[in-house]
């Protein structure tokens, strides 16, 4: 396996167990999750294109092996959320799976659709851009919605736009468990993610997962919610 300075990748990151089965990477921009059934791994976001050899670390560090890496599911199509996918899944043989409609930006097909930036988010979203720019990565399996993964006891993909068109979570109702992607954000405080393409539908998409009433909820950015998540998910929502 491959492992160019990987200490220094190590450095910037953070290792966080969430749950048991589930850990959270954190970079020095984003974040991924990786999932763990038995000895197979999923992971949902792969970090910008250098966190590679961070990840297969992490994995390592915990005892698990990177080959057992089964799937990656990108929640969206920016790049600090995919960069690293198409390295993974090549070298682990994993499967890479994407929303239909972010699915030609991650491959590189159509240009990132431009956000609608309030005027608190255009210095925050200038800073953003000292995040590498991702390869085209390819997209094994498009997602539509609806669908039930054979991870997590049973993990259905819930559409999730507004912050992209393609924007997915994932529900995995056996463990109470939601990954948001950057549908939700909790940076200081739970909110809408930042830099969105359609607020009012991210707005929708906040309460429908806000609705799902999860224990434990799994951001694209900042800490994930494990105590009261559904209570802290409504406040939010309702903009108390
Ligand atoms: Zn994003
Ligand atoms: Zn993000």
């Amino acid at each position: 396996m491959r492992r160019p300075a990987a200490a220094a990748y190590v450095r910037r990151m953070d290792l966080v167990e969430v749950l048991p089965q589930l850990h959270m990477f954190r970079f020095r921009i984003g974040q991924a999750y990786l999932w763990r059934d038995g000895a197979d791994l999923t992971l949902i976001d792969a970090g910008d294109i250098e966190s590679a050899a961070a990840i297969e670390d992490a994995i390592l560090a915990l005892g698990h092996d990177p080959a057992r890496i089964r799937r990656i599911v990108v929640t969206h199509g920016h790049r600090d959320h995919y960069g690293a996918a198409q390295e993974l899944a090549d070298r682990h043989g994993a499967e890479t799976l994407a929303h239909a409609l972010d699915a030609p930006v991650i491959r590189g097909e159509r240009p990132v659709p431009e956000p609608d930036l309030l005027d608190w988010e255009r210095p925050l979203y200038a800073h953003g851009v000292t995040c590498p720019e991702a390869p085209p990565t390819r997209v094994d399996r498009e997602l539509t919605g609806g669908e039930v993964l054979p991870f997590g006891d049973g993990t259905r993909v819930v559409h999730a736009p507004g912050h992209t068109p393609g924007s997915v979570a994932l529900h995995l109702p056996r463990h109470g468990v939601l990954f948001t992607g950057d549908a939700v954000a909790s940076v200081e405080r739970v909110m809408l993610g930042v830099f969105n393409v359609d607020r009012a539908e991210a707005t929708a998409t906040f309460r429908r997962l806000t609705a799902l009433g999860p224990r434990t909820v799994c951001c694209g950015h900042g800490d994930p919610l494990t105590e009261d998540a559904a209570a802290v998910m409504e406040a939010a929502a309702n903009g108390r």
